[in-house]
C-alpha cells in the first residue's frame, strides 16, 4: 500500500492571513446565563472560534440553539472535574452553578466544580500557553466588614456554613489562578463579579430579581427575605460582558471588582419591580437563609482606571429587558 500521507488538510481559520489575530477560545460553562451572552459576544468577531465545555448541570444548549452548527464553533458536553485536552489560547473559566439553590444542592461537587475544575483548567493553560479568566465573585468578601468593597479586602468569610462550598470554593480558585502565574508564569485574569441579572435567567433558579420578575409575572406575591433592607448592587448581563472581555484582553491580571455600583435594599427592587410589571402585586416578608450578606456594592475605580470600563444599563433599563424575556418563556402577555 501507500503509505504517503495525504497533506494536512489545513483549517480554514489557522490558514487565513488573519492568523496572528486569530483566536480559538475556550468558554467553561458556556451553556449557562453569563457564558452564553459571552458567546454571543465573541462569536461577533469572525476572527474568533468559540469552543463550549458545558456539563448542562444549570445550563442549557437552549441558550447556544443559535450557534450550534456554525462554523467556528463547537459544544462538547464536557465536565471539567475530568480533565480537557484541547488546544486553545483563551480560557474563559465560567464553569459553577452561581444560584445558591444549586450550589447547595450538592455542596461537595460545587467544591470539586471550584478546586479540581479549575486546577484542571489551570493544567490545560498550562500545557498549551493559553491565557486563563476566573470568573470569581463577590461571595469572596463574605459578609463584608468594608463597604463598599475593595478588592484589596480580605473578606470576612465562614468557612464550615452552608455557602462555604462556593465562596471559599471561589476562595481556593483564585488562589490556584495565582500559584499558577508565579510558580509556572500562566497569564492570568480574575474577575470579581457581582450580582448580575438579565434575560435566560434560570427562571426558578431562586435568585432575586429571577424570582421577583417571575412572581410579579405570574401574580404571585414577591418574597423578600427578612429582614429586606439588606442590599445588593445589579450589573446588566451586557455590562459584565463587556466587562469579562475588556478584563481577558487588557493587561492586569485583577482581581478586579466588575459590577454595578447601584445599590438598592432587597425591599426597594421589590418596589421597583412592582411599579414597573404589576402595581396590583403584593410583597411579604419571608424568612432568610444562613450566613445571607447583609450589605454588597463594588468599589469599581480600579475597573474604571484599569480597564477603561463601567456599567452602562442602569436596573430601571435591565429591568424591563429580563421581563420581556420572562414574558416569552412564561408566555405570559403584557396588560394594556
Ligand atoms: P449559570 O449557573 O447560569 O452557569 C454556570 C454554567 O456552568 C452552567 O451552564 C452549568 O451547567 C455549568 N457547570 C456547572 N458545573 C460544571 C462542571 N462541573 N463542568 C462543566 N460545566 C459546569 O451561572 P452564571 O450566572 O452564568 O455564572 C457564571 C459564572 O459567574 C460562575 O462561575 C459564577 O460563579 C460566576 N458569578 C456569577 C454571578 C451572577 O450574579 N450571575 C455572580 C458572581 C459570580
Ligand atoms: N490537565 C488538563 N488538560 C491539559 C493538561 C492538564 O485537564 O491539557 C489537567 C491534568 O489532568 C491535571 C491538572 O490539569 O490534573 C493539572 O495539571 P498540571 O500539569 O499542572 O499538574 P500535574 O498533571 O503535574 O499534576
Ligand atoms: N432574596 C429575597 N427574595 C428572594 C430571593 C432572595 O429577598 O426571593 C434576597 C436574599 O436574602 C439576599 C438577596 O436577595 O439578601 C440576594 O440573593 P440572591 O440569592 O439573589 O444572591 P446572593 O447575592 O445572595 O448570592
Amino acid at each position: 500500500g501507500d503509505h504517503q500521507k495525504a497533506p494536512p488538510t489545513p483549517s480554514p481559520l489557522r490558514n487565513s492571513k488573519f492568523f496572528q489575530s486569530n483566536m480559538r477560545i475556550l468558554i467553561t460553562g458556556g451553556a449557562g446565563f453569563i457564558g452564553s451572552h459571552l458567546v454571543d459576544k465573541l462569536m461577533e468577531n469572525e476572527k474568533n472560534e468559540v469552543i463550549v465545555a458545558d456539563n448542562y448541570f444549570t445550563g442549557s444548549k437552549d441558550n447556544l440553539k443559535k450557534w450550534i452548527g456554525h462554523p467556528r464553533f463547537e459544544l462538547i458536553r464536557h465536565d471539567v472535574t475530568e480533565p480537557l485536552l484541547i488546544e486553545v489560547d483563551r480560557i474563559y473559566h465560567l464553569a459553577c452553578p452561581a444560584s445558591p439553590i444549586f450550589y447547595k444542592h450538592n455542596p461537595v461537587k460545587t467544591i470539586k466544580t471550584n478546586v479540581i475544575g479549575t486546577l484542571n483548567m489551570l493544567g490545560l493553560a498550562k500545557r498549551v500557553g493559553a491565557r486563563i479568566l476566573l470568573t470569581s465573585t463577590s461571595e469572596v468578601y463574605g459578609d463584608p466588614l468594608v463597604h463598599p468593597q475593595t478588592e484589596d479586602y480580605w473578606g470576612n468569610v465562614n468557612p464550615i456554613g452552608v455557602r462555604s462550598c462556593y465562596d471559599e470554593g471561589k476562595r481556593v480558585a483564585e488562589t490556584l489562578m495565582f500559584d499558577y502565574h508565579r510558580q509556572h508564569g500562566i497569564e492570568i485574569r480574575i474577575a470579581r463579579i457581582f450580582n448580575t441579572y438579565g434575560p435566560r435567567m434560570n427562571i426558578d433558579d431562586g435568585r432575586v430579581v429571577s424570582n421577583f420578575i417571575a412572581q410579579a409575572l405570574r401574580g404571585e406575591s414577591l418574597t423578600v427575605q427578612a429582614p429586606g433592607t439588606q442590599t445588593r448592587s445589579f450589573c446588566f448581563v451586557s455590562d459584565m460582558v463587556n466587562g469579562l472581555i475588556r478584563l481577558m484582553e487588557g493587561e492586569n491580571t485583577g482581581p478586579i471588582n466588575i459590577g454595578n455600583p447601584g445599590e438598592f435594599t432587597m425591599m426597594e427592587l421589590a418596589e421597583t419591580v412592582k411599579e414597573l410589571i404589576d402595581p396590583d402585586v403584593k410583597l411579604k416578608v419571608v424568612e432568610n437563609t444562613p450566613d445571607d450578606p447583609r450589605q454588597r456594592k463594588p468599589d469599581i475605580s480600579k475597573a474604571k482606571e484599569l480597564l477603561g470600563w463601567e456599567p452602562k444599563v442602569s436596573l430601571r433599563e435591565g429591568l424591563p429587558l429580563m421581563e420581556e424575556d420572562f414574558r416569552q418563556r412564561l408566555g405570559v402577555a403584557k396588560k394594556n
